[in-house]
């Protein structure tokens, strides 16, 4: 059967198409700049790539010309080839602990969420009901970044501040990634062929966060209300001290939400760097003697490497460390210097395996005490699975 696993942003939809239960991509393809001049999209199929300009008014117009292009493209016969849609849908708060087939009932209760993630709901669900117009009759299933973590203890997910925060306004712990960290753990633990492992998830790309797992169950996660939480990431700062805010808009004027910006999109390896917020270019920046690169990238590591260590604890001994993402599956300079600064745990990292990208891999040498693979990252496989799984039921 074939699904289309969907990623619906506020002015973007990102689609692949697969055959199921096979696993193999069929396209994928990227509509941009939705709703606004010069949006366009890509689609590769087959080896090939177009690009063409479009005017796409809304989410439904997009989907309409994708549906349009799959069949002029000969990708598919008809519409009726298309059996299944996930969508990955960021936030279904501590109500979705599992991924569930899509209605209005379920889209309402979804949108009570808006307020927790209203950049990336409220788009989450206009692609899903441009695809429902679209392929009627068709199971929509909706796969969210935070069901996975819906296993966290109070001990865990409760911020230690007035009680009512929680209470009336649902300040929690909430985690994301839940999507990817969820697949990491289903393949370690079918490779290694144990459904009791505990397992230390890291998800570094541009985006982060660290995933404590026991026996299949998140015991803890290092983003939190929102995504800002946890380690430095591309651009966000990570755990900082709270007074930081009332301090920086006293002294700058900045407003609170213009100050949350700038610790979402100028800070982590940019802030620090001043040179950017990918890994490559601070690497670069770094080898070429840039001292606010090479710092970048120390406080990096160690971030992640704190983290690392302090799950280890929470887990009572992990049994396998897992790197994934754009930074964790590819970049073998930071893989080093993360590993390197957790050897007091007894990890060692063997050099020679390390050094490849992309590619499921053990990294650690025979010695080392906790094991540590390289799992690429799909999260739209796993949204693929859900969708097949459930469309079975
Ligand atoms: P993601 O958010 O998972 O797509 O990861 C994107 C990030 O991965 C980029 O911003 C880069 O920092 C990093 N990345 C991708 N490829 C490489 C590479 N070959 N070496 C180092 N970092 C990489």
């Amino acid at each position: 059967m074939k699904i289309l696993s969907v990623n619906a942003g506020s002015s973007s939809l990102k689609f692949t198409l697969i055959e199921m239960p096979a696993q193999e991509v069929i396209a994928s393809g990227l509509f941009e700049k939705i709703g606004l001049e010069g949006s366009f999209y890509t689609i590769k199929y087959n080896g090939e790539k177009i690009t063409k300009e479009s005017e796409l008014t809304d989410h439904a117009v997009a989907v309409k010309v994708l549906m349009d292009e799959l069949v002029n493209l000969n990708i598919i016969s008809s519409l009726s080839d298309i059996e299944g849609v996930g969508h990955r849908i960021v936030h279904g708060g501590q109500e979705f602990s599992s991924s569930v087939v899509l209605n209005e009932e379920i889209l309402n209760r979804i949108s009570k969420y808006n307020d927790l993630a209203p950049l990336h709901n409220p788009a989450n669900i206009m692609g899903v009901r441009a695809f429902m117009e679209v392929l009627p009759g068709v199971i929509q299933v909706g796969v969210f970044d935070t069901a996975f973590h819906t296993t966290m203890a109070a001990t865990e997910y409760l911020y230690p501040v007035p009680y009512e925060w929680y209470e009336k306004y649902q300040v929690r712990k909430y985690g994301f990634h839940g999507t990817s960290h969820r697949f990491i753990n289903k393949t370690i633990s079918e490779y290694l062929k144990r459904d009791d492992l505990k397992v230390i998830s890291c998800h570094i790309g541009n985006g982060g966060s660290i995933t404590a797992i026991d026996s299949g169950k998140v015991v803890d996660t290092s983003m939190g209300f929102t995504p800002l939480a946890g380690i430095m990431m591309g651009t966000r700062s990570g755990d900082i001290d709270a007074s930081i805010l009332e301090f920086m808009n006293k002294q700058t004027s900045a407003s609170i939400s213009e100050l949350t910006n700038e610790l979402n999109k100028k800070s982590g390896l940019l802030g620090i760097s001043g040179v950017s917020s990918d890994s490559r270019d601070v690497e670069a920046a770094a080898e070429e003697g840039n001292e606010r690169a090479i710092l970048a990238q120390e406080i990096y590591a160690r971030k992640i490497a704190n983290y690392i260590a302090m799950y280890n604890n929470l887990l009572g001994g992990a049994d396998v460390i897992c790197l994934t993402a754009g930074v964790g599956e590819n970049s073998k300079t930071m893989r080093k210097m993360i590993i390197d600064r957790i050897a007091s745990l007894g990890v060692e990292l063997d050099e020679e395996k390390n050094d490849f990208r992309g590619e499921f891999r053990l990294i650690s040498t025979d010695n080392s005490k906790i094991p540590v693979y390289v799992v690429p990252t799909n999260e739209e496989l796993m949204i693929a699975i859900d969708t097949m799984e459930l469309s079975d039921k």
